[in-house]
């Protein structure tokens, strides 16, 4: 893992950028760092082409007029789907899920088609969903419950296609008392926090996908520091 650098896709951070969800691309790289292995984040803006070579993209949240302008660059510029074809990482949060999914519909009313990388149509409810979540994915993701927040009016239904990842413990979520979706290796939140920072497992999870390894083969070095340096001192001084 050593000599590998991992290209990590910052998609749209000037019109995605309203939630410091752009602290997700800083938390893997860090993670990263601390386990020996260099990443490059890329900062893909409005106007640039969307290489289709990276390993790890993420997408943020945003407003509505964002959104749309979002989606209508992704999907003029198609590097994020050819990469999400060959099992690059997809991560999306909240507008980015929306974006990914095959349709919203803004509170204007104004129809959009997504990506079309999850089974999700999102559509606004009556009410805006501001406040914490927890959700459990155990069953899903195999790791402790999702903590973050959120601050949204889109509901999302997910379609047979797709897997929400969990039950909501507190919250709204996709409105359904269910949250995010997933598919194969494209993954999306309501969440914010950034939603990485608050839950390093999943971020765990997102960097074992992308390196093709198991979270149990990510170990951070500190721990086995720490472990070796109490081994240690545990042959120095012996129970009588
Ligand atoms: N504009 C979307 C909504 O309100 C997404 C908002 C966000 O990204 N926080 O549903």
């Amino acid at each position: 893992m050593a000599d590998s650098t991992l290209g990590i896709g910052l998609v749209l951070p000037d019109i995605l950028g309203t939630y410091s969800d752009a602290g997700n691309a800083q938390v893997l790289q860090r993670r990263l760092q601390w386990r020996g292995t260099t990443a490059t984040v890329l900062d893909i803006r409005h106007g640039d082409a969307v290489p289709s070579s990276l390993d790890l993209y993420l997408l943020g949240g945003g407003e509505d007029d964002a959104q749309a302008l979002a989606v209508n660059h992704l999907r003029t510029h198609p590097g994020l789907q050819h990469a999400a074809a060959r099992g690059a990482v997809v991560f999306g949060v909240c507008a980015g899920f929306q974006v990914l999914g095959t349709k919203f519909t803004t509170s204007d009313g104004v129809p959009h088609t997504g990506l079309g990388l999850l089974d999700a149509v999102t559509a606004p409810g009556s009410k805006r969903a501001v406040g914490e979540v927890v959700v459990d994915v155990a069953d899903r993701l195999g790791t402790e419950p999702l903590t973050g927040f959120e601050n949204h009016l889109g509901r999302t239904q997910v379609g047979n296609d797709s897997r929400a990842l969990g039950p909501v413990r507190a919250g709204i979520g996709n409105g359904d008392g269910t949250e995010g979706a997933l598919t194969g290796r494209v993954l999306a939140t309501y969440l914010h926090g950034p939603v990485l920072a608050r839950n390093p497992a999943l971020a765990d999870l997102l960097l074992a996908w992308a390196l093709g390894a198991t979270p149990s083969a990510l170990p951070l070095p500190e721990i086995g520091t720490l472990r070796q340096e109490r081994l240690r001192a545990a042959k120095r001084r012996p129970h009588r």
